[in-house]
């Protein structure tokens, strides 16, 4: 059977694409990953969602807006995507072995932290080395933190993390912040933060204790390194868009986003097929840019199936 629409990916973007398909008659199939729900599933509170003052939990959010896409006819399916053919319509996905066939496909499949890449760092992760403050920093009370990074999410992160540690130290690999001039001021102010420039981090210590105690940090403009005792390391240097699977069949930017017309559609380089959410977002990467999108890219979809039944 070939569907109408099938949604690639249950985070913000996703289900409300999902909500609006599913309004629009077009039974669509929302395909999950097997981490369902997206990046908001590893946060805490969101306080900046319109229609919750007193703010939601992540995970309590992604509940409701899934449940709000099935109420209106949402078909899921659990499954990471292994393969997709986007030549001709209808375009195919893969789920393990299986097959599903769409007339038009909405992709939210999101974006993930980047990691700086150590072995020993892998070792660590959930072990005193994360990617998520909101996730983690209660696991630090009275503790120092490393931070890595000089953006506005390490920077966003280390002010964070300074409500349950006692100290915050950002390693940062230039001498300025990338950071907006507001985060910037913010994270300086503040007497729990402190600053390493020029340094890298190139290894976390200790595996063999199974806790992170220390990291070793690389000067780049001297070259000496020195090793640096903490309780925990964040690691804040980006994200990266979950495209791999397109890579060859759809148009994707320098740092491998799809992209989207933006004004005024979601559409891709392919016709009847349209992104929505962080997939093809380096900027906003807001829950609400992204259900926005994800909005956009259904009545785009619907609008596609009206002119190319
Ligand atoms: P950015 O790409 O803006 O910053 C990444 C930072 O990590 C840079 O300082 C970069 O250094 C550093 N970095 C990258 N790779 C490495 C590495 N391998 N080792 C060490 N350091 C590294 O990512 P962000 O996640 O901070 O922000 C992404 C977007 O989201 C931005 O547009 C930002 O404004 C937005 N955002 C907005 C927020 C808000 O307004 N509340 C909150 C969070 C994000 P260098 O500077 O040298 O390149």
């Amino acid at each position: 059977m070939t569907r109408k629409v099938i949604i690639l990916g249950s985070g913000c973007a996703g289900c409300t694409a999902a909500l609006y398909a599913a309004r629009g008659n077009l039974n669509p199939l929302m395909i999950e990953g097997l981490q369902p729900g997206g990046q908001l599933t590893i946060t805490s509170d969101v306080e900046n969602y319109p229609g919750f003052p007193k703010g939601i939990l992540g995970p309590e959010l992604m509940v409701l807006m899934k449940e709000q896409a099935v109420r209106f006819g949402t078909e899921v399916v659990t499954g990471d995507i292994t393969k997709v053919d986007l030549k001709k319509r209808p375009f195919k996905v893969w789920v393990g072995d299986k097959t599903y066939e769409g007339e038009t496909l909405i992709i939210a499949t999101g974006a993930s932290a980047i990691w700086l890449g150590l072995e020993s760092e892998k070792k660590l992760t959930g072990k005193g080395v994360s990617a998520c403050a909101t996730c983690d920093a209660f696991f630090f009370k009275n503790q120092h933190v490393v931070v890595v990074g000089g953006g506005d999410t390490a920077m966003e992160e280390a002010t964070f993390l300074t409500k349950f540690a006692s100290k915050v130290t950002v390693v940062h690999r230039r001498n300025e912040l990338r950071a907006s001039q507001i985060m910037q001021k913010r994270a300086k102010e503040d007497p729990k933060i402190n600053f390493i420039w020029d340094s890298v981090i190139d290894e976390v210590y200790d595996v063999a204790k199974g806790k992170v105690t220390g990291v070793r940090l690389k000067n780049l403009k001297t070259g000496t390194s020195q090793d640096f005792p903490c309780d925990g390391l964040f690691i804040a240097i980006g994200h990266k868009p979950n495209t791999k699977l397109f890579e060859g069949q759809l148009e994707l930017d320098a740092k491998g986003y799809i992209v989207t017309k933006k004004q005024p559609s979601m559409a891709t380089s392919v016709p009847g097929v349209f992104a929505c959410g962080d997939v093809q977002d380096s900027i906003y990467r807001q829950a609400v840019t992204a259900s926005g999108t994800g909005c956009v890219a259904a009545i785009d979809a619907e609008r596609f199936l009206t002119h190319h039944p």
